[in-house]
């Protein structure tokens, strides 16, 4: 039976080499820096003058997001004349 150990032994150095060798060749992961104000960081665009501005800053009226109370005030801009 000292086959069967053998094979046991070669299949622990393989296993062993493998993660080896994955562990060479993955490269190294920064660690995300993702702060909890990361996430709510968005940007979001003016309805009415088109600047861009934090979704969380932004003034929210009818699914659409303003920049100050003067454009919501104003409303979504609307194509053609102007
Ligand atoms: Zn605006």
């Amino acid at each position: 039976m000292m086959g069967l150990i053998r094979l046991i032994i070669l299949g622990a150095l393989i296993y062993f080499a493998i993660r080896w060798i994955i562990n060479k060749l993955k490269p190294p992961q920064p660690s995300p820096q993702v702060g909890p104000e990361a996430q709510s960081d968005r940007l979001a665009q003016c309805a009415q003058c088109g600047v861009w501005i934090p979704q969380r800053r932004s003034i929210q009226r009818a699914d659409q997001h303003y920049c100050t109370e003067r454009c919501a005030d104003l409303g979504p801009k609307h194509g053609g004349d102007g």
